[in-house]
């Protein structure tokens, strides 16, 4: 399967409720022969109007880091735990996770990225686990790297907080330029 038959099965889904009150699924975007795989949360009000993710206020956020590191969009892929808008942008709930994730374990499987960047609790903790890795709260492990190997290549995890977190505490921007850095010497490596 390759990712355009991937969205086209993503826009006819409606195995959770959240087909009900979407505007348009948000599979995902960028460039699906990157080598780095950026995972999100689920689509806001904006990315639910536009169909692309982090097109809003924790997009621009995105767009700075990746430009401080000399990364542009069209460089990475973007994708989310949850191809659907939650309601008022509330959690995830754990059985929308589950009958979600199916799709972007097959996006991961497509791009076979060398390095994989959850960001926020929800990504990291369903990355983590994924790999059989222990979860830990962002706020721990934002930055560290984690070494997996596959089947068919290894790969580095580097949990970082969700950009939304810099729109409203800006301390936060300092830890995650920080661990941009860090993530371009571990694409480097
Ligand atoms: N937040 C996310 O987690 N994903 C998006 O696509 C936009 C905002």
């Amino acid at each position: 399967m390759c990712l355009k038959e991937l969205d086209n099965k993503i826009s006819n889904c409606r195995k959770c409720d959240l087909y009900k009150t979407r505007t348009n699924t948000v599979p995902g975007d960028g460039n699906p022969d990157s080598d780095i795989l950026f995972i999100g949360e689920a689509p806001g009000r904006n990315e639910d109007l536009k169909g692309k993710p982090f097109v809003g206020k924790a997009g621009q956020v995105l767009d700075t880091l990746l430009d401080s590191i000399g990364l542009d969009r069209k460089d990475v892929f973007i994708a989310n735990i949850l191809k659907c808008r939650p309601p008022n942008n509330r959690n995830p709930f754990r059985d929308e996770i589950k009958l979600c994730t199916g799709f972007l374990d097959k996006q991961i499987q497509i791009i076979q990225p060398k390095v994989i960047v959850p960001m926020g609790n929800f990504a990291s903790s369903y990355i983590l686990e994924k790999y059989g890795l222990k979860k830990d709260s962002i706020s721990m492990i934002h930055g560290k790297k984690y070494e997996v190997n596959t089947l068919s290549n290894k790969i580095f995890i580097v949990p970082i907080f969700h950009p939304a977190v810099a729109t409203y505490d800006k301390n936060k921007m300092v830890y995650m330029e920080k661990d941009f850095k860090k993530i371009s010497e571990y694409i480097k490596s």
